[in-house]
């Protein structure tokens, strides 16, 4: 947070103390890092709220497997610029769960992101969308798994992933980094929805997320 507030400040302190007038280009360079900033206290002040149990869910029964085709739509240029084939595969066209909608795109955004991301031009980002029993909640879940064939993460990166503002290695080092919150909001989003994520990772060969949502069928039997 503290680069671009930096950024912003040393401009703005430039223009004012020399009489520099802001070109078109500063402004809106500046208008970007504001952006920024504010999508990141956004999403501090929401991850805060939830780890707290303060947000209130609004759920709507809704198709998953639209909703993650919608996803691949949205994100397929980002893909296309990286020369990555991104492909989708469900097992049936319509599995109901019951959601607030934009926060679980929002976790699965972030890991789709990733998954792009940290995967190396002309790799291959697969998502799969599949009704299944889940032995330990003994009842029906919804797996949806991203899987690529990217950098990978390393072993002892792995049970850190999931914490704010952590970054493995190799993310730190890269010049236009992000901040680390991107998979602890899509996990406490996928929490709170009481459902869970696992990762499996393998350095060079890629890493594969599976997000696990209970149908929205035992969803009805738990409000009865
Ligand atoms: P942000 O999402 O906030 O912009 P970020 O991507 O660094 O920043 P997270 O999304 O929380 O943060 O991910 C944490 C770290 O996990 C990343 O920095 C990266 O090292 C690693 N990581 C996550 N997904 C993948 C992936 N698909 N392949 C390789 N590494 C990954
Ligand atoms: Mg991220």
């Amino acid at each position: 947070m503290k680069t671009p507030l930096m950024v912003i400040q040393g401009e703005m302190e430039l223009a004012q103390e020399k009489d520099v007038p802001l070109t078109p280009e500063k402004l809106s360079s500046l208008l970007d890092d504001v952006l920024r900033l504010s999508r990141l206290v956004h999403d501090v002040l929401d991850l805060s709220k939830l780890e707290a149990g303060g947000a209130e869910l609004r759920p709507s029964a809704e198709n998953i497997v639209e909703m993650v085709s919608g996803l691949i739509e949205k994100t397929q240029f980002l893909a296309e610029e990286k020369h990555i084939g991104l492909s989708m595969h469900a097992s049936e066209d319509v599995i109901e769960v019951s959601v607030e909608k934009s926060r679980i795109l929002h976790a699965l955004y972030n890991i789709l992101i990733n998954a792009i991301h940290y995967t190396n031009e002309g790799g291959q980002v697969q998502l799969h969308v599949e009704r299944m029993y889940s032995h330990d909640r003994q009842d029906e879940v919804v797996r949806i798994v991203i899987e690529d064939n990217g950098i990978g993460i390393p072993q002892e990166d792995l049970p850190h992933i999931f914490n704010r503002f952590y970054r493995a290695d190799h993310s730190r080092s890269r010049p236009n980094g992000g901040t680390g919150l991107g998979l602890a909001i899509a996990q406490q989003n996928i929490v709170v929805h009481k459902g869970w994520i696992e990762v499996r990772s393998e350095a060079v060969k890629g890493t594969a997320f599976s997000v696990f949502l209970p149908t929205a069928k035992e969803r009805l039997r738990e409000n009865l």
